[in-house]
């Protein structure tokens, strides 16, 4: 199937992407109903890579009927909570036996570089089940001293369980794909759900080969369950299902909305992991050696497909112009090209579509009257190739200023004092996070607390673990993924209130 010669690359991650991949429903791997497949491109050639199969409603209710039967009838809620632990830790040992094959995968379907994917999505995507595996064992309730004040002389004995949420749709997006599918299915099986799983009709390659590892872990037919498929077809019958207990979306704010929307059918429980559009602060202290390459990395990385990208820069007026020169110069030093090219340090976005989207924001920052210092064209006419963009002569009011862009595209702005600095920081519907350069530690603790953002990093940017809660203030989302947050996210207190005299 695929036209692409890559001799050096991982020969099973060759062989995998050149098969036909199905649904993975009940702990099968089925055509869809329709039998139709789809495309997935290789975004640095935008030849065809592969074809996935196409999921719509008829797919998204059997494998919820399968997420449903595992849950209430299954093995599944049988095993104890070590079993549960154990297995998915082994299913953390199985994606780090295949990593390299994974990585492959990732960078082809994604655009990434290979070493990024290897260094940092495979070893996140791993540590976050073996820290979801930690947890099976921990999700503990109370007991609770009550009162009831009408009920002179009666004793009880009341404490609250922690239960599995249900059924969970669980709909991801294509910049870190295999990573946001561990975000998402390790705390949910943690705690004992069910899952669908819809993956970006960009990137279903990495999903698809975590089904068979799921399997070779040993998970119970119907605990995980995956449909590859559109968002508008079958992520929104995922997330209109009736049998749906909690959908846990990440994707654009719009999409999130319209989420939000499908879930008052049966009021199903809702996280969301939304856009942003980051402030990173450069202040007059702060170290620049330290802060130009680090600012320059918080937008650059993943070619800006980060939904924490430090895309509004804000730098003190009397500095602006150095440290934008040298953001300028850092952006000027990176190597474009392919994922699989080791000199490569930005690769191609994922889509025509994101090519055209992040384009056409350029093109209406420079209209608006923002000044490309550098960057603002395609690369070449073959794959989805942007240049590393720095614009200055930007407002508040600009869409570029406003909107995320979602590819390497920064605005820096100047600003006068910390009040000033604040309100503009601040000045954005969304809320993810923010970043802060200095050397000041008071001014660090002060800045971070003003930040309306999930997450504020200090002298670093881009900074993940499975313990650290990530998610948004505003319209960035609602919700938390990682850490014991997410625990929280996929169970139900049960209070249970028991007369003993
Ligand atoms: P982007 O615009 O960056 O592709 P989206 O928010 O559209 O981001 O996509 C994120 C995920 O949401 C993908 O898995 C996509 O298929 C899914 N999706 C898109 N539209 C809908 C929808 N109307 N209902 C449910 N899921 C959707």
């Amino acid at each position: 199937m695929t036209t692409i010669a890559l001799p050096h690359l991982n020969e099973r991650a060759l062989r995998f992407i050149g098969r036909s991949h199905k649904l993975f429903i009940n702990g099968k791997w089925v055509e869809a109903a329709s039998r139709l497949t789809f495309p997935t491109y290789n975004p640095a050639t935008g030849e065809v890579l592969s074809q996935a199969a196409e999921g719509d409603k008829a797919d998204v209710d059997a494998a919820v009927k399968a997420a449903r039967e595992a849950l209430d009838h299954g093995p599944w809620p049988k095993l104890t909570a070590s079993e549960r632990g154990r297995m998915i830790w082994k299913l953390a040992d199985l994606l780090e036996e295949n990593l390299e094959e994974f990585a492959t995968l990732e960078s082809l379907d994604n655009g990434k570089q290979l070493g990024v994917a290897r260094a940092a999505d495979l070893p996140l995507a791993i540590d976050m089940f073996r820290y979801m595996a930690g947890w099976t064992t921990k999700i503990e309730g109370n007991t609770i001293p009550i009162s009831v004040p009408y009920t002179p002389g009666a004793r009880y004995h009341a404490y609250t369980l922690r239960e599995p949420v249900g059924v969970v749709g669980q709909i991801i997006p294509w910049n870190f794909p295999l990573l946001m599918a561990a975000w998402k299915i390790a705390p949910a099986l943690a705690a004992g759900c069910t899952i669908v799983l819809k993956p970006a009709e960009q990137t279903p390659l990495t999903s698809i080969r975590l089904g068979e590892l799921i399997q070779e872990a040993g998970f119970p037919p119907g605990v995980v369950n995956i449909v590859t498929g559109f968002g508008e077809t079958a992520g929104a019958a995922l997330a209109a299902h009736p049998l749906v207990d909690k959908i846990a979306f990440t994707g654009s704010t719009e999409v999130g909305k319209l989420i939000v929307q499908a879930a008052t059918g049966n009021l199903k429980k809702v996280t969301l992991e939304l856009g942003g559009k980051s402030p990173n602060i450069i202040m007059k202290d702060a170290d620049l050696e330290v802060a130009i390459p680090g600012a320059a990395s918080a937008i650059f990385f993943n070619h800006g497909q980060c939904c924490c990208a430090g895309s509004r820069f804000y730098v003190h007026k009397s500095q602006f112009d150095k440290v934008v020169e040298g953001i300028t110069n850092e952006a000027k030093k990176i190597c474009v090209g392919p994922g699989w090219e080791p000199a490569s340090q930005l690769g191609p976005l994922v889509s025509e579509e994101q090519l055209n989207r992040v384009k056409g924001y350029i093109d209406a920052g420079l209209v608006e009257g923002a000044c490309a210092l550098t960057g603002g064209k395609q690369i070449g006419e073959k794959g989805y190739f942007v240049e590393p963009t720095v614009l200055v002569n930007t407002n508040k009011n600009m869409k570029v200023v406003r909107e995320e862009i979602f590819g390497p595209v920064v605005a820096a702005m100047p600003y006068s004092d910390i009040d000033e600095l604040v309100d503009q920081a601040n000045d954005s519907s969304y809320g993810l996070a923010a970043g802060i350069w200095t050397t000041n530690v008071s001014k660090a603790h002060e800045l971070a607390a003003a930040m309306r953002a999930g997450t504020v990093w200090v002298n670093c940017y881009n900074i993940f673990d499975a313990a650290l809660p990530f998610g948004g203030y505003k319209e960035s989302g609602w919700g938390r993924e990682m850490g014991h947050n997410a625990i929280d996210a996929y169970t139900e207190t049960k209070a249970v209130c028991l007369k003993v005299a």
